[in-house]
């Protein structure tokens, strides 16, 4: 089959690897050339917008930062619907707010495209060996066709409801997320200060109740003062703002994830907002006035 991709950054690369390697032919578009060119040298073939793109497939996957680029790169000049044809099918993976997946899945109704939002969680390393956690939003037909394809980038993919649901699924896995890594953050911290190798409680803790898949994947991260990315903090602030703005629609307080997010806010404020979301670490380290990992 011939497949569309659109958004070649540190998720989308590896997941283009993924449909490469299934045996499918891939037609790639990003606004950055480097990232084109790289795609390219896996096998991919380069389009020169998204609506050329649109023009040679009938399924285009994209994986874009957020709310207003995926509108720029569907709906905006030389986008996907000015090349796509009715019957074709749009599965957007970038994690965005639900309200603009039921906007932008409107606009695509009105030409006969059929759209799911399919945002995922795992991150790189998941997205490279193909293992991610995939939440779908969208018509359940539409889902059981293109499940196979969700399923060479993922090791499952959950049907969550109507449009927007699998953002709404994927916002609460971030409030999830980002408590989880600033808990760990406070935690360790708290070790450390009191005289007690933090290497040594990550290692006590992991197989008890406090034992996460955060906990496993940034604690490490934390206890190294390596904060590559990974999951920028610019893209998890992203998602909290996100979080926030769909509570305030179903009246549902989050005081947690309005804490964290502050954490973020002055991160990003530090200019560390291209760092892994495990640099809620510095904040604490900021506060606190000394390191965790001491050595
Ligand atoms: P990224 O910033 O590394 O990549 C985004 C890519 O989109 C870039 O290559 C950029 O040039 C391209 N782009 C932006 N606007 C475009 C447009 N209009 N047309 C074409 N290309 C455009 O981001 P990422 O880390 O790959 O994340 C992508 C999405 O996946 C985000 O919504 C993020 O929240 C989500 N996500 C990321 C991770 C992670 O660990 N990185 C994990 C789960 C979900």
């Amino acid at each position: 089959m011939i497949i569309g991709f659109i958004g070649l950054g540190i998720m989308g690369k590896p997941m283009v690897n993924n449909l490469l390697k299934a045996g499918h032919q891939v037609i790639v578009f990003d606004i950055i050339e480097e990232n084109i060119k790289e795609v390219v040298e896996l096998g991919a073939v380069a389009a020169s917008s998204g609506k050329e793109l649109a023009k040679q497939v009938n399924m285009v996957i994209t994986m874009l930062p957020n709310s207003p680029h995926v509108r720029e790169a569907v709906l905006g000049k030389d986008g996907i619907l000015e090349g796509a044809k009715a019957g074709d099918t749009l599965i957007d993976m970038s994690s965005i707010a639900p309200l603009e997946s039921q906007k932008i899945h409107s606009k695509c109704a009105e030409k006969g495209v059929k759209m799911i939002d399919a945002p995922v969680s795992g991150g790189e390393p998941k997205a490279i060996d193909g293992s991610l956690s995939i939440m779908v939003g969208g018509d359940k037909d539409v889902f059981d066709q293109v499940y196979d394809i969700l399923m060479l980038m993922g090791s499952s993919a959950v049907y969550c409801g109507n449009i927007g649901a699998g953002n709404t699924t994927k916002l609460a896995n971030q409030i999830i997320v980002g408590v989880n890594i600033a808990a760990v953050s406070e935690a360790l911290m708290l070790a450390s200060r009191a005289g007690v190798d933090p290497k040594l409680v990550f290692e006590a803790i992991r197989g008890g109740l406090a034992g996460s898949t955060v906990l496993d994947a940034k604690a490490p991260m934390m206890l190294q003062g390596n904060y590559q990315p990974g999951f920028k903090i610019d893209l998890h602030i992203k998602d909290l703002e996100n979080a926030l703005e769909t509570g305030q629609g179903v009246d549902s307080p989050l005081p947690l994830a309005s804490q964290v997010i502050e954490m973020m806010e002055d991160l990003h404020r530090d200019g560390c907002g291209q760092d892994d979301h495990s640099a809620l670490a510095k904040y604490y380290e900021k506060i606190s006035g000394s390191i965790i990992a001491k050595e």
